[in-house]
């Protein structure tokens, strides 16, 4: 795909600072970066959500992160380090880890304003989720290839249907 940033890297037609690559995963310095040392792993094939990834994918995404993270350690000595998922979207086709280092009053700032819910919203969500939550730590299907999705259309998929079992089947790959 000659549009795509990353496909460009992965296929060497787009300049980028590389640090690690295997079969699956790239790790680059951000060319953007927010803080000095801001690294990237980066899946290397298009994919679908974090939902749909499979298990050997995620192990690789997620394990790549803990390396990279222990790299800046060793050659920054950041105070920490955040860590930011991106799905994959359409237009932004490959699932992405922002390794960030952090050192205190490094100006960043990944704060929210909490939001204000009831008492009742929140035991209402928390039922909904726990009843949504039920496979967490069980083996899921293999997940098959999947289109990214614009988030619009899935959140509009997911919340149209009434029908609980249908949402449910929406969800799980
Ligand atoms: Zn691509």
């Amino acid at each position: 795909m000659s549009d795509c940033q990353f496909c460009g890297i992965v296929h060497g037609k787009s300049e980028a600072k590389k640090l690690y690559e295997d079969e699956q995963v790239l790790v680059i310095l951000a060319e953007k970066p927010c803080a000095l040392g801001h690294a990237q792993v980066i899946l290397k094939k298009h994919a679908g959500s974090l939902d749909g990834l499979p298990k050997d994918v995620l192990a690789s995404l997620f394990w790549t992160a803990s390396f990279t993270a222990s790299s800046i350690f060793e050659y920054l000595g950041p105070q920490g380090t955040n860590i930011i998922y991106h799905d994959a979207l359409k237009g932004h086709e490959h699932p992405v880890l922002d390794i960030i280092p952090r050192k205190f009053e490094d100006g960043l700032d990944f704060q929210w304003q909490p939001k204000e819910l009831s008492e009742q919203e929140n035991t209402t969500a928390f039922e909904k989720l726990k009843d949504a939550a039920f496979f967490i730590g069980k083996e899921k299907p293999e997940a098959k290839e999947r289109e990214p999705v614009q988030m619009d259309e899935k959140r509009k998929e997911i919340t149209g249907s009434e029908n609980y079992q249908i949402r449910r089947l929406v969800r799980i790959p």
